[in-house]
């Protein structure tokens, strides 16, 4: 029998290994070691962002972000119902109440023409995901936001080496966060990093990070001990996970060209049979670079969409679907929500079915999953 296809494996690519080696052998393995800081300089001068720290995930990223936006109880933060529960738990956690938004059809992204009418009095922050690392239509939501006075921040999960009108994104909003989850583009198993672009967050960030202390400070010789000064947790990764990391993130290239090729062959395999089934394809409006983090197909239906994943569960291809709406979760209802709130993503949660997306898929692989897809029964009872 030929073997399954995965769903997703994590990269592995270059000097990963090596360096967790060298790591081990420095005797520095506690967090903000030789490899740490090589990961914050190397996104910083990428990116060129005030300041890069990893954390240990995305999630303690966003936590890190609520923190410093001084979110209180009772003021609300808006963000998309159609993405990881992580881009909202971070905000409800300071007692922020979450002000659904629903998406747009064609990139799934927060719809900006939704945004005025979800503003308040207590708006404190806009929460953008830029889904599948194709960006949200920044211009118009950053133009709302200045006239407001409310900060962005973004979820950029999917998003890291994606650009919008030539941007990176992780630098069009106050702050961004990034994940190194094993399923992402790049990963150290369990990993993450907040990217500051409003200097005056920068020193509340390292404080933040390093327990609520002015550590960094003291390491840089800034002052002469160091103490508590402010809130904080433990938000660092071991310097073992930024070695691993850096192995990764010094491949960029290689790692981008390799995953839109991947892309690319999907939408060419899957064209035609997309387009006499009415199924449907990502969508790159022409401003937006994607960072090509994942791919999916959107079925007419729910029942469709069961079937088709149940189909190339059969013929050895695991896909998979996401999100399941959060304003209609348990914890959704809690803040009122109810199902039919936000018809598009609902809709397109019941639609969408992801389709093996990784590094190291061989083209022979994608080739049996396009061969999978293209075969499905339509219409079959
Ligand atoms: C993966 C993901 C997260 C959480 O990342 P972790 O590093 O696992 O905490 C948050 N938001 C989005 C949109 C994600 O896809």
């Amino acid at each position: 029998m030929t073997p399954r296809i995965p769903f997703n494996h994590p990269t592995l690519i270059g000097n990963e290994a090596a360096y967790v080696a060298q790591a081990l052998a420095s005797g520095h393995i506690s967090g903000d070691g030789a490899f740490t800081k090589r990961c914050h300089a190397l996104l910083e001068r990428t990116l060129g962002a005030s300041r890069v720290l990893l954390t240990s995930s995305c999630t303690h990223a966003l936590e890190m972000a609520a923190l410093l936006l001084d979110l209180q109880p009772g003021d609300e933060v808006i963000v998309p119902s159609f993405t990881f529960v992580s881009t909202v738990n971070a905000f409800v956690l300071r007692g922020a109440r979450p002000v659904f938004v629903d998406i747009r059809s064609d990139t799934l992204n927060l719809d900006e023409r939704q945004l005025e009418r979800a503003l308040s009095s207590r708006t404190r922050a806009i929460v953008v995901v830029h889904y599948a690392g194709i960006a949200c239509e920044m211009d118009t939501i950053s133009a709302l936001a200045a006239r407001h006075g409310i900060p962005i921040v973004e979820d950029n999960a999917h998003g890291l080496f994606g650009r919008y009108r030539g941007r990176w994104l992780g630098t069009l909003g106050s702050l961004a966060t990034l994940s190194f989850h094993e399923t992402k583009n790049y990963t150290c198993g369990e990993g993450g990093a907040l990217v500051v672009n409003d200097p005056h967050l920068v020193a509340r960030a390292e404080v933040l990070r390093e327990k609520g202390t002015n550590r960094s400070r003291f390491f840089r010789g800034e002052v002469d001990k160091y103490t508590w000064v402010d809130l904080g947790s433990s938000y660092l990764p071991s310097d073992l996970s930024a070695a691993m990391l850096l192995g990764q993130l010094e491949e960029q290239d290689h790692v981008q060209a390799r995953r839109k090729e991947l892309f690319d062959r999907y939408m060419e395999g899957l064209w035609d049979w997309a387009h006499t089934s009415g199924v449907g394809l990502p969508q790159i409006p022409p401003e937006c670079t994607p960072a090509y983090h994942l791919f999916y197909v959107r079925l007419p239906d729910e029942a469709m969409r069961s079937r088709f994943i149940r189909w190339l569960d059969s013929q050895g291809v695991h896909s998979v679907f996401h999100y399941v709406p959060l304003h209609t979760s348990p914890m959704g209802r809690r803040y009122g929500y109810a199902a039919g709130d936000l018809p598009m993503t609902e809709a397109v949660s019941d639609q969408l079915a992801r389709l093996p997306f990784f590094f190291g898929l061989s083209r022979a692989q994608q080739d049996r999953v396009i061969r999978a897809a293209v075969s499905f029964p339509m219409n079959a009872a």
